[in-house]
C-alpha cells in the first residue's frame, strides 16, 4: 500500500466517522442560520425533543469563511464557515479550559445532488480538522435523498415525532414571514411591525418548546392566529395596494438577510410589496420528488418482472404518499388559521408548479435542482398577476443560472419586469439603481393592469 492510500483511507475515515448521522443524545446542536425563523423554529422543535440546540451568531464570521476557501465555492458554504468557526472561537475564549469540543455538533444538512450542497459538510470537515482544538466537533445532518427523515439523530420513538414538529414549525415560519411582509409596507407607525414581530417569534419559540412530545398543534395555530389577528391592527387600510414583486431563486440567498444585503426591504423601500418563496415549497418539493422516484423504480420494477423490487417500491410509494398528504394537510390548516384574518399570499402546490413547467415545455422535474420550482414559481407568480419577479441566488450558482437563462428572456418577451440579483458578499455599486429601475417598471405595470 502507498502512503497516498494510507492518508486516503484516513481521509475517508475521517468523513465516514465524524460527518454522519448519530444520536444527538447530550450534545449541544450548533444550528447556522439560514431564514431567520425557520431556523430559530427548527431549533426549539430540537429543544422540544430534548436536544440543546441553539442557532448560531451568523454573518460575523465571513472574513474567516473566506480566508479558509478558495473562492471557487458556493457563498453559502463560504457564510456557514465563518459562522461554525466564529461560534468555536469565541466559545473556546468564553469556557477555557472547560471547553470540551465532542460536547458540540454541527448541523449541516445537505442534498443528494446534483449540484455542490452535497459537498459543504465534507468540505466543513477538512477546514475544521485543520484546527487540532476542533477535530472533535463531530458534523451531523439530515438530508434529501430520504425526505429530512431524522431516524439516525434521535432515538426512534421520538423521531418520526420530530419530524412532524419541525415540518408544521417550518410552516408556521413561512406563514409569519408572510404575515410581516404583508403588513410591513403598508404599518402606521414605521418600525412597528418589526417589532412586533420580534417579540411573536419570542412567543413562538417558547410555545413550540413547550409542545414538546405532545403533538398539540392545535395551541400552536392558537398562538398564530392570534399573531396574525394582531399584526393586521398595525396596518394603514387607507394606504392603497403596492406593486406585488415575487422572488425565486436559491433558498440560502433567498432566506438569509444578511448575506442577500436585505433585498426584501430594499424593494419595499422603493415601494414594492414582497413574497419570498416558501421553506415549505422547498420541503414539499423534497417529498414529491422522492414520490416520483419511487414511482420510476415501480415501472422498472414492473418491467423486468421483479416481484421483491415491486414490493419494496410500493411500500416506499405508499409511504411517501402518505407523507405529502401529511404535509399539505398540516400546511393548510396553518394557512388557514392566518387566512381567516388577513390575505396573505398561499403558497404554490408542487403538482401545480410541475403542470406549469410542462405546459411550456420549459424544464423538467427529471432534470431535478431547485430550477424546477425557481422556474414553476416564477410562472406561478406572473399566473397570480404579480407585477415583477426577482431571482435572487449566490454568484456562480448553477441551477439559478439555468433559471436564469430560461425566465430572462421569456419574461422579458411577456413585457414582465425581472431581475437577476446574485451575491458573493461583495457590495455592487448599481444594485440600487438595478432595484429602482426594476420597481419603476413593476409600478408601470401595475398601472397599467
Ligand atoms: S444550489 Fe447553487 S449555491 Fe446551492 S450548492 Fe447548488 S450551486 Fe451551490
Amino acid at each position: 500500500m502507498t502512503n497516498s492510500s494510507i492518508d486516503h483511507s484516513a481521509f475517508q475515515e475521517r468523513l465516514t466517522s465524524r460527518v454522519g448521522q448519530f444520536d444527538l443524545s447530550g450534545k449541544t446542536l450548533l444550528i447556522p442560520e439560514m431564514a431567520s425563523l425557520g431556523s430559530r423554529f427548527l431549533a426549539a422543535g430540537f429543544r422540544a425533543y430534548g436536544v440543546p440546540a441553539k442557532v448560531m451568531e451568523t454573518y460575523t464570521g465571513l472574513n474567516l469563511g473566506k480566508e479558509l476557501t478558495s473562492g471557487k465555492e458556493c457563498f453559502p458554504c463560504q457564510v456557514t464557515l465563518g459562522d461554525i468557526l466564529y461560534f468555536l472561537r469565541q466559545e473556546k475564549n468564553r469556557m477555557g479550559d472547560s471547553f470540551r469540543p465532542d460536547n458540540y455538533v454541527y448541523f449541516m444538512p445537505e442534498a443528494n445532488g446534483p449540484c455542490r450542497f452535497g459537498m459543504y459538510n465534507k468540505l466543513h470537515r477538512i477546514i475544521l480538522d485543520k484546527f487540532p482544538e476542533f477535530e472533535d466537533v463531530a458534523i451531523t445532518y439530515l438530508s434529501t435523498a430520504d425526505g429530512y427523515q431524522s431516524t439516525a439523530i434521535l432515538p426512534p420513538e421520538k423521531s418520526r415525532l420530530f419530524r412532524r414538529l419541525a415540518y408544521v414549525a417550518t410552516i408556521i415560519a413561512d406563514v409569519m414571514d408572510r404575515t410581516t411582509w404583508r403588513v410591513r409596507p403598508y404599518e402606521k407607525i414605521p418600525g412597528s411591525t418589526d417589532k412586533f414581530m420580534e417579540e411573536a417569534t419570542r412567543k413562538m419559540e417558547e410555545a413550540i418548546e413547550k409542545t414538546g412530545e405532545t403533538r398539540d398543534f392545535s395551541s400552536l395555530y392558537s398562538v398564530l392566529s392570534n399573531i396574525v389577528q394582531q399584526a393586521k391592527k398595525l396596518m394603514d387600510s387607507g394606504k392603497s395596494r403596492l406593486p406585488r414583486i415575487g422572488i425565486i431563486g436559491e433558498i440560502y440567498l433567498r432566506t438569509h438577510t444578511r448575506s442577500n444585503q436585505d433585498i426584501i426591504r430594499e424593494i419595499e423601500s422603493h415601494g414594492g410589496e414582497v413574497v419570498d418563496a416558501s421553506l415549505g415549497e422547498w420541503i414539499n418539493f423534497v417529498t414529491y420528488s422522492n414520490l416520483r422516484e419511487t414511482k420510476r423504480q415501480w415501472a422498472q420494477s414492473w418491467k423486468s418482472l421483479d416481484i421483491k423490487g415491486l414490493v419494496e417500491s410500493s411500500r416506499k410509494w405508499m409511504s411517501s404518499r402518505i407523507e405529502i398528504q401529511y404535509q399539505l394537510w398540516r400546511q393548510k390548516q396553518a394557512y388557514d388559521h392566518a387566512m381567516k384574518h388577513l390575505d396573505i399570499q398561499g403558497d404554490h402546490p408542487v403538482d401545480l408548479l410541475e403542470k406549469r413547467l410542462d405546459n411550456d415545455r420549459l424544464f423538467n422535474f427529471d432534470i431535478g435542482t431547485e430550477a424546477a420550482i425557481s422556474i414553476g414559481g416564477a410562472l406561478e407568480y406572473v399566473h397570480e398577476n404579480f407585477h415583477g419577479v426577482v431571482n435572487v441566488f449566490p454568484f456562480t450558482c448553477m441551477p439559478s443560472t439555468i433559471c436564469s437563462a430560461i425566465l430572462k428572456p421569456m419574461l422579458l418577451d411577456k413585457k414582465i419586469p425581472y431581475l437577476d440579483a446574485p451575491y458573493d458578499g461583495s457590495i455592487q455599486p448599481n444594485r440600487d439603481i438595478a432595484i429602482r429601475t426594476f420597481m419603476y417598471q413593476a409600478k408601470q405595470r401595475q398601472n397599467k393592469k
